[in-house]
């Protein structure tokens, strides 16, 4: 990261549309026609930024309120960078900035992310530092019912949930495995997937699982204005409502990225605030088998699991679910839905819990 970049530099911009894409030299010049693509053709743009990059190296700038590309493009092997908003002139209420914009801040020294480090790279220790401070106002809203991680650990039930979809592949592959079992999931999309692949948002719901609300663009949130952040919610919401006939009732925050006033925000806004307390990390891509082992060695009655089926290369969690699953009816944990989950009221205080 840091330093003058000198080679070509392709911004990449998020619109309600898709991804506008402005490739320029060093000197600002346009080395190709601007383009627009739909949301639910990266697995064509990966190939074709890779064509560009081939020879002469190419940059690819997103900005930190697109956690949706940087996963594929890193697989991909392309050098992804991240504009942070000190590097930017404001947003619009909805969007990033011009992708041409975006492309000339590669000059600036934006932040070199990493298939490790993930859309947050640089940034872990701010991000830890909002999520500490966040925790008495999150204690706050559980204790209000507004914000859950997982359910009563005297219920024989965990929820499955996966994140960043619709996907054209892995979705349609996810709801194979479920279906093969009986077991029910939270689906929490993202909007620009969402109105990109209505079909698969329709199968979802088609099938009994849980539709969740997770932002329009994978923003880390505490980068958004409270509009910004009610924008990303309500267009979220109405995308799928407009496929399903049902508004989500739970939102579940990119990255868990939460701040104090992030969580002011989301609890004057209708809905769920939803985490979780077993991490997959499925999306750092260890195998199928090491993803099984994580869960099944995390889970307990109650538990809530994040797992990943949009927004890049999924095939290692659909290999490690019929496992997942198998092991959680070995143990006698029932996958559910959060909702189902949630319904269960909590024990009444001072009353010994009944176990079986
Ligand atoms: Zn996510």
């Amino acid at each position: 990261m840091g330093g003058r970049y000198a080679g070509v530099a392709a911004g990449i911009a998020w619109t309600g549309e898709g991804y506008q894409v402005e490739v320029l030299d060093g000197a600002g010049r346009r080395v190709v026609e601007a383009s627009s693509w739909g949301a639910d053709r990266v697995a064509e743009l990966v190939p074709w930024l890779r064509g560009l990059s081939e020879g002469s190296g190419l940059a690819v700038v997103l900005d930190s309120t697109n956690g949706l590309l940087d996963g594929p493009l890193t697989a991909a092997g392309l050098d992804v960078y991240r504009a942070d908003p000190w590097l930017l002139p404001p947003r619009p209420r909805f969007g990033s900035v011009p992708a041409e914009r975006l492309a000339r801040s590669a000059l600036d020294g934006p932040a070199r992310v990493t298939a490790e480090g993930g859309s947050l790279t640089g940034r872990a220790e701010e991000y830890h530092e909002g999520v500490r401070r966040s925790a008495p106002a999150q204690a706050a809203m559980t204790a209000a019912g507004r914000c859950f991680e997982h359910g009563r650990r005297d219920t024989p039930r965990v929820a499955l949930t996966f994140d960043d979809g619709p996907d054209p592949v892995h979705t349609r592959q996810v709801l194979e495995i479920l279906d093969r079992y009986g077991a029910r999931a939270t689906f929490f999309c993202v909007g620009h997937h969402v109105a990109a692949l209505p079909d698969e948002v329709r199968r979802i719901a088609d099938a009994g699982h849980e539709l969740g609300n997770h932002s329009w663009s994978h923003p880390f949130l505490p980068d958004l204005t409270p509009e910004q952040l009610r924008e990303q919610l309500d267009r979220t919401t109405e995308a799928v409502a407009r496929v399903t006939g049902e508004a989500p009732t739970r939102f579940r925050p990119p990255y868990g990225g939460l701040t104090p006033e992030v969580l002011a925000t989301l609890a004057e806004h209708p809905g769920t605030v939803t985490l979780w307390d077993v991490d997959s990390r499925d999306w750092s891509r260890p195998g199928p088998e090491r993803i099984a082992e994580t869960v099944l060695g995390g889970v307990r009655p109650g538990s809530v699991v994040l797992m990943h089926e949009g927004a890049g290369d999924r095939g290692q969690t659909v290999r490690a679910l019929p496992s997942i699953i198998e092991g959680l009816l070995e143990r006698g944990l029932e996958p559910v839905t959060v909702g189902e989950l949630a319904a269960v009221p909590a024990a009444p205080a001072g009353v010994p819990v009944t176990r079986s």
